[in-house]
């Protein structure tokens, strides 16, 4: 295991106090705090390197370049792409999701044709998809799950038909923790000839993600939930499908040449990056990267694990708690309910104790109304959290619950 004492020291804001109480931060499922060798990263870049990336005959232009195509060989090489062609700059999940269901519904749906979702999806993956059902009157089908926030495989296999185009679905959820069996699903997908979208936000922070190994058509995930900066994330996708894909938006560096009667698109991945990319923001996502990988993404997870299912039983103790998402496979992320204690008054109360969690509904909407709730009180988990942070959560939530 890694020196988590150590880990900490890496990240400024952990010896932060809020209302004269040390900070115990359990929001990283919304972002993660970052250590300071990615700050550094990107003050170095812009106090010493900064110029506009691609085609600069100058230095410092030619240096940037560098960087920023190295950043994605680093991206490469965490999710294990076959290709750096095959790794697309976005500014997150949501733009990544956006730019599949746009482009590929552009190309390969029509009228009547359907998309796979499941219950548990973030708006993103839903909200994306229904524009376009509104440009095309294509369907969404939604797995459903079980009690525990299980997705049900049977049901899934039953939404299979002639009119499937593609699966778009999460690899864990950000409400339940439900890990899923993705790798599954995947080749259910493929036996019908169908291509799969995987939602890695919550999974590419907390495991190794081999994409070669999932086989995903798809996939992505965000920078900020990664330690990496803000306004950064990464579309993985076969560089078969992409290829076949429109470009998503144009401008600047998506072209081969321009002319008034015929442009011609640049080759992947920058068909896909109009404009000047975050050159900077992807030097701190390597940066993130290598440091997670340096720890470990299985030590990563053995830890976070250990903290969820130590969370989970601390919790359970607590009378009237309900626990939302009793899945086996569970990461990270822990909602719950006390009686009938709101979950806004649980948030506000934890917080003037010095403990940040998320309250509400998640952007999971749809999720909440399987539940049968307006929302949940949210603890989730990152690589520096501790067992005594678990503790002050628990017993947070029992003075609270007190109160009541
Ligand atoms: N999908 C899931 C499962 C998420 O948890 C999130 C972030 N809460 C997103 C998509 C969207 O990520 P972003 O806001 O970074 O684009």
């Amino acid at each position: 295991m890694y020196d988590i004492e150590e880990v900490r020291k890496d990240f400024p804001i952990l010896g932060r106090e809020v209302y004269g109480r040390p900070l115990v931060y359990l929001d990283n499922a919304a972002t993660v705090q970052k250590p300071r060798c990615v700050v550094e990263a990107m003050a170095d870049e812009y106090y010493n390197v900064n110029a506009n990336v691609h085609r600069g005959v100058h230095f410092l232009s030619q240096q940037a370049t560098e960087l920023h195509e190295a950043a994605r060989e680093t991206v490469r090489r965490f999710l294990n792409a076959r290709s750096t062609a095959e790794v697309v700059f976005t500014r997150g999940t949501t733009e990544s999701i956006n730019l599949v269901a746009s482009c590929f519904g552009e190309a390969f749906m029509r009228e009547g044709d359907e998309v796979i979702v499941s219950e548990m999806e973030h708006h993103a993956n839903i909200v994306s998809w229904q524009l376009v059902q509104a440009r095309k009157g294509i369907r969404l089908r939604v797995i459903p799950m079980n009690d525990r926030g299980e997705l049900l495989l049977d049901e899934y296999e039953k939404l299979f038909n002639g009119r499937t185009r593609i699966v778009s679905v999460t690899h864990v959820s950000n409400v339940l923790g439900t890990v899923n069996p993705v790798r599954r699903m995947i080749e259910t997908a493929h036996a019908h000839g169908v291509p799969v979208l995987v939602d890695g936000a919550q999974s590419a922070p907390h495991m190794a993600v081999d994409v070669q190994a999932l086989d995903c058509d798809f996939f992505a995930f965000s920078g900020h939930k990664v330690y990496g900066p803000t306004g950064i994330g990464v579309l993985y996708g076969k560089e078969s499908w992409l290829d076949r894909l429109p470009p998503y938006m144009g401008g600047g560096e998506m072209i081969g040449h321009v002319s008034f009667d015929h442009t011609t698109f640049a080759g992947l991945p920058l068909k896909f990056e109009a404009g000047t990319p975050d050159y900077v923001a992807s030097t701190g996502l390597a940066r993130a990267l290598d440091y997670v990988s340096r720890l470990g993404m299985d030590r990563i997870q053995a830890h976070e694990r250990e903290l969820t299912r130590y969370a989970l039983k601390r919790l359970r103790r607590i009378p009237d708690m309900r626990i939302l998402g009793e899945a086996e496979e569970h990461d990270a992320v822990v909602s719950f309910l006390v009686g009938n204690i709101h979950h806004l008054d649980m948030g506000t109360l934890l917080d003037r104790l010095g403990i940040a969690v998320r309250t509400g509904h998640h952007c999971a909407e749809p999720l909440m109304r399987r539940l049968g709730v307006e929302g949940t009180v949210r603890a989730s988990f990152g690589l520096y959290n501790t067992m005594a942070e678990v503790d002050a959560l628990a017993e947070g939530v029992e003075r609270v619950a007190k109160m009541f």
